[in-house]
């Protein structure tokens, strides 16, 4: 099997067009739909629309994992795995976990980077880690 590094969003991204531009416009213009179904306005990375949009973009990464396996890869993404010990709202602890994940970088085949909701900043951060050592980066929709 292929070793791949999974990248996905982890917090924030309720607007995809301005995630891709610059990360911190999204704030003050957020529209979250909360687990009640209502819409939520405001920052959607802090409180529970944060919480709202992690749930969402942690429910598309076991899609990307999905498909990942479904394509005999074996996929690792340490958003997904360092942030169940991590507070990733603890900019050290976020440092932390971004940097144990790029420890992992040579010892994948790739990077595969999911793009159906948008380009989050630490989804950069992995992107140009893996250009700086010269991997192969991979963009996937799995969306229609
Ligand atoms: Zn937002």
């Amino acid at each position: 099997m292929q070793r791949v590094i999974l990248e996905s969003p982890y917090a924030g991204g309720c607007r995809p067009d301005i995630y891709h531009t610059f990360w911190s416009d999204c704030r003050t213009v957020c529209e979250v739909q909360l687990p009640s179904g209502h819409i939520g306005r405001g920052n959607c990375e802090t409180g529970a629309l944060a919480a709202a949009m992690i749930a969402r973009n942690r429910a598309y990464l076991a899609e990307c994992l999905r498909d990942s396996l479904l394509r005999g890869e074996a996929p690792f993404a340490s958003h997904g795995l360092y942030t169940a010990a991590l507070d990733d709202a603890v900019p050290e602890e976020r440092e932390l976990g971004i940097m144990a994940g790029f420890a992992w970088g040579p010892a994948a085949d790739k990077v595969v980077v999911y793009t159906d909701l948008g380009v989050s900043g630490g989804m950069r951060q992995g992107i140009e880690a893996a250009l700086a050592r010269g991997a192969d980066v991979e963009y996937r929709e799995i969306r229609g």
